[in-house]
């Protein structure tokens, strides 16, 4: 399988610092995402951490495995967890750090699939031949509240508690993260974002700018200028991976 990536990330138009961290190691498939909380710095050190301590843990692991292994998900579980606990560690020993945590989002791409692993709201949607789908289920006490009936979906986008994440990298001793692994068809598009984009747009408005925007650049460039023309209240990530339509697969 052959792909492209393209990550983008901005501070939006309220918040003085960026508190999201994006990496992506595109000739192994890998993409990582977190969006930082806690107070003064914290959140940057956060999501900072999480994406570097998921990134020294996988690289190794996947350029010695060029096949897709069985203990993918496995090496996926464990970048996560290290991260927790390095988090959570410095968030226990300095002052300062204390109660930072960061959602988490990692995908990776082998053969002809995508493991997704994600821990809080940041979200996974995946273009298919026109559809978008969100292929995660943000852990939120909103979605919580969705899926027991007790608030409407048109309700939910105004709720002012809707960031409030009930999973994330750091916060506590352990952490669980849902894993997803997914079957890539050529022509696909994986868009990877924190909520400070998926906030500001529609799923629909989302689509659109996908669609109507002919390179991943460009279309990473219109989606965080979208997300700004509608306020930018929170820091904007977006990582784009195009499986690339001419390629065979290889299982
Ligand atoms: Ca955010």
């Amino acid at each position: 399988m052959k792909l492209k990536f393209v990550g983008l990330t901005d501070a939006g138009r309220i918040r003085a610092n960026n508190e999201d961290a994006i990496s992506t190691l595109e000739p192994l498939g890998l993409a990582v995402l977190a969006d930082g909380m806690g107070g003064y710095n914290a959140g940057e050190v956060a999501s900072a951490m999480a994406v570097e301590h998921i990134r020294q843990h996988l690289q190794p692991w996947l350029t010695a495995r060029p096949v897709a292994s069985r203990e993918l998900p496995q090496a996926v579980l464990r970048g996560i967890e290290l991260a927790n606990q390095a988090i959570y560690e410095a968030s226990a020993a300095h002052r300062e750090f204390r109660g930072m945590g960061t959602t988490v989002v990692v995908a990776v791409f082998h053969g002809s699939r995508v493991l997704l692993a994600h821990a809080g709201d940041s979200r996974v949607y995946r273009l298919r031949q026109g559809q978008l789908v969100t292929l995660t289920r943000d852990h939120s006490l909103l979605q919580e509240q969705i899926d027991a009936g007790l608030i409407s979906p048109e309700l939910a986008r105004h709720a002012t508690y809707r960031n409030l994440v009930t999973r994330a990298v750091g916060v506590e001793a352990a952490v669980r993260p849902d894993l997803n692994e997914l079957g890539t068809e050529p022509g696909d598009l994986y868009l990877l974002c924190s909520d400070g984009l998926n906030d500001m747009l529609s799923d629909e408005e989302i689509a659109s700018v996908l669609l109507r925007t002919p390179s991943l650049e460009a279309a990473a460039r219109a989606l965080v200028d979208a997300a700004n023309a509608a306020g930018g209240r929170d820091n904007i990530s977006v990582i784009l991976a195009q499986v690339q339509p001419d390629t065979p697969s290889t299982d």
